[in-house]
């Protein structure tokens, strides 16, 4: 049985499955839109494109963490509070919104909607990303027009199914500011797609999955501006990479601390440590330059490829001193 194959046509149709319960997506501005690039945004809709079999079965991730907290509410008996994929619509421009859950309690049976919008990533951050915000407020938005009387509130929640973790950035509420921001954009994106405005491209963590990316300006080399959720990352790679580095520099000398005390066989416990030393015996090792010089003929003969691969650099950007 040749699954792979299979799963290359299957996760597509899976995909235009899932895309059918959205409606036809080049008719309305969503909230994901809202919240997303101006130019993926209009290439999207211009110029559709199938994302790869990998990309696809990352965007399933999130409907399996949905089905997962459904079945978790559900068990935990509140499956009349609330309802999932529930559509908003703007009452004049074609914008709107899917909410992944609304309650219209809260778990203790107070009264008032609450907008949950589920994340699936690998790694929880430790802030929510702009885009993720962006995308609530549009929601608590239009929430907020179909019941302008009601309290309203709103919620991300991360799921790493991997770690097996999850993280509620909770506390949000419909802000008019911040909405009618929003609202500006979703008309802008309108009239990108009419042909009236530029859609100009904006670099976030979802340039990730972007299938517009190999041709767009701002992910071409010299310079790429980073989003600030990527800066923060890697910020914490090159910290973490730092502290790697001194760790193996104090790896090394505790090491042969050690071994100038225990000599090349050692067996040793404490309460809290076990410390074995042991002696591996010489080997032999071809030697690659003595090869080529003494054989030339047969060096080529035996050399194989190496695979590429991606090669990151994060370094702290030294400033000039005052
Ligand atoms: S790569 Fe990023 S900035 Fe460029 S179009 Fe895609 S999402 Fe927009």
């Amino acid at each position: 049985m040749d699954l792979t194959s299979f799963f290359e046509t299957a996760v597509l149709a899976l995909n235009r499955n899932k895309s059918g319960e959205l409606g036809d997506r080049t008719r309305y501005i969503g909230s994901s839109d809202v919240s997303g690039c101006a130019r993926k945004v209009y290439l999207s809709r211009k110029n559709p494109s199938t994302p790869n079999f990998s990309t696809l079965l990352k965007f399933n991730r999130g409907h399996v963490a949905e089905t997962l907290i459904e079945n978790i509410f559900i068990a935990g008996g509140v499956k009349h509070l609330f309802a999932t994929q529930v559509e908003l619509r703007h009452p004049v421009y074609p914008l709107k919104a899917h909410v992944d859950f609304l309650f219209h309690a809260d778990l203790d049976g107070t009264p008032g909607f609450h907008v949950i919008e589920v994340k699936s990533v690998s790694g929880i951050p430790e802030e929510p990303y702009p885009s993720w915000e962006d995308q609530l407020s549009f929601q608590l938005g239009l929430l907020h027009i179909k019941y302008p009387d009601k309290k309203i509130s709103g919620s991300i929640l991360a799921i790493d199914l991997n770690a097996g973790q999850v993280h509620q950035f909770n506390g949000y509420e419909h802000d008019e500011a911040t909405f009618n921001y929003l609202y500006c954009r979703a008309l802008h994106l309108l009239d990108c797609l009419e042909e009236k405005d530029v859609a100009r491209p904006s670099v976030s963590h979802l340039c990730t999955y972007c299938s517009y990316r190999s041709d767009c300006p701002v992910m071409t080399l010299p310079e790429v501006d980073l989003p600030p959720e990527i800066e923060a990352l890697a910020v914490k790679y090159a910290a973490l990479n730092g502290s790697k580095n001194h760790a193996e520099k104090e790896l090394k000398s505790i090491r042969q601390e050690l071994v100038d005390f225990t000599g090349p066989v050692f067996k040793g416990r404490s309460d809290s440590v076990d410390l074995v030393v042991s002696y591996v015996a010489p080997s032999m090792v071809i030697d690659g330059t003595l090869l080529k010089k003494e054989y030339p003929d047969i060096y080529p003969a035996i050399l194989k490829e190496r695979a590429g691969y991606t090669k990151l650099e994060c370094k702290p950007v030294k400033t000039a001193k005052a």
